[in-house]
């Protein structure tokens, strides 16, 4: 297994679990389910016993691996030095599996799905540009930017208006943006955190291949996780693109006077995205639109920048439910934490977290006095 070497060097002293001032519990899947081996420091003693053939692959090992959101909280807060790479032990630990085909039975179906439709939801490549239909949107034909949606804001309900709402608003201020409706396919940045590296250098390469053949230099993403994928892995695959998740696009727009806004009198939290926040490092962009908009308040939660708490939807979770739902599931969690700062809305930046964030709510019946709303839609509805 890649990254063998590093797996003894974990104490198991537990920092990574916490908060940056050890407040909380912040790994979503400990904060669940309160055994150690759901833990960043548990899952590399667990990796460990299992190299060393003390631990035998089983259901419940498979189902500890893959609970993991990848939302890098134990990153930004183990205090050795391979922290940084403690995300890739567990991908890598995740390839092993994927490879001798002992996965849960929920991570095959994402796989296969992928292999066979280029999307999750079995859903025909003909109809991947059917979100735009109806709006200013274009087919990319030498724009300035490509605007890629990706899987979840292409074919899911509730992501398309999402989708829309970027899209559109991109437009309106002027920026010379296409799309690529069916040429588009998944970017791969789940299918790779899942452990199927082989498939998704096959998807990077057909996105890279599409990207060059039509001539795109710059890429807006809707989705942090494409936005990670072609940002940090397609470069070592040949694909040199400059990419934007697109709030930081948004964000000097708006400072420029291209999005001239009303006064909206609105209480508003944010929920960092793990992918955009601390896989990339971008916290100020999303908040800088936000507090753009005269007359809203934006009030923090406990937990957010580098210790946002994640929805739990990382890392595939979104789409296999491994870490699962309940009472104490991160995204119920994250929405009470929302609802105690006193905000009426809770803005996100990620179609993922608008799904998982808006299912809580309605499981924590909050309807009547929370709403998710992506960033784009917030800004829509305050446009002059
Ligand atoms: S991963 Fe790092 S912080 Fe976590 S238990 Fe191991 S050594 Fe400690
Ligand atoms: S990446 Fe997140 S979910 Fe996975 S072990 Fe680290 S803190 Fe827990």
């Amino acid at each position: 297994m890649k990254y063998a070497d590093m797996v003894h060097r974990c104490f198991r002293c537990g920092y990574c679990k916490f908060t940056s001032d050890y407040t909380d519990f912040n790994c979503p899947a400990y904060r669940k389910f309160r055994f150690e081996t759901y833990s960043p420091g548990g899952r590399m003693w667990l990796i460990r016993g299992w190299l060393n053939g003390d631990i035998k692959n089983s259901e419940r090992f498979q189902e500890i691996l893959f609970s993991c959101a990848t939302c890098a909280n134990c990153v930004e807060h183990c205090v050795f030095t391979f922290s940084d790479d403690l995300v890739n032990i567990f991908i890598a630990a995740r390839e092993e599996l994927v490879a001798d085909g002992l996965i849960p039975p929920p991570v095959r179906d994402y796989l296969k799905n992928i292999h066979v439709n280029g999307n999750p939801y079995k859903a025909p490549a003909a109809e991947r540009g059917k979100w735009a239909e109806g709006t200013s949107m274009e087919a990319y034909a030498g724009q300035e930017y490509l605007f890629y949606v990706g899987c979840v804001g292409s074919y899911d309900e509730r992501a398309v208006k999402i989708a829309r709402a970027v899209g559109t608003l991109l437009v309106k201020a002027g920026l010379s943006i296409g799309i690529l409706g069916e040429k588009e396919t998944c970017d791969g940045n789940e299918v790779r955190a899942l452990g199927e590296a082989g498939l998704f250098e096959q998807l990077a390469a057909q996105n890279i291949q599409a990207f060059r053949d039509l001539g795109v230099k710059k890429v807006i993403t809707l989705d942090p996780h494409a936005f990670n994928a072609f940002k940090n892995d397609y470069p070592g695959l040949g694909g040199e693109f400059e990419v934007y998740h697109y709030t930081q696009v948004l964000a000097p727009l708006i400072q420029g006077g291209k999005v001239p806004l009303k006064e909206c009198s609105l209480k508003v939290t944010y929920h960092d995205p793990c992918y955009l926040g601390r896989h990339n490092t971008e916290y100020q962009a999303p908040r800088s639109i936000l507090k753009a908009i005269p007359g809203l308040e934006l009030a923090e939660m406990e937990r957010n920048g580098e210790n946002a708490f994640c929805c739990g939807g990382g890392g595939g979770n979104f789409f296999t439910d491994i870490l699962g739902g309940g009472e104490e599931s991160p995204a119920r969690l994250r929405v009470r934490e929302a609802l105690d700062t006193g905000a009426e809305i809770i803005a996100v930046a990620c179609p993922q977290c608008a799904k998982m964030l808006e299912d809580a709510v309605k499981s924590e019946e909050m309807d009547d006095r929370l709403k998710v709303m992506d960033i784009a839609e917030i800004v829509n509805g305050c446009v002059i």
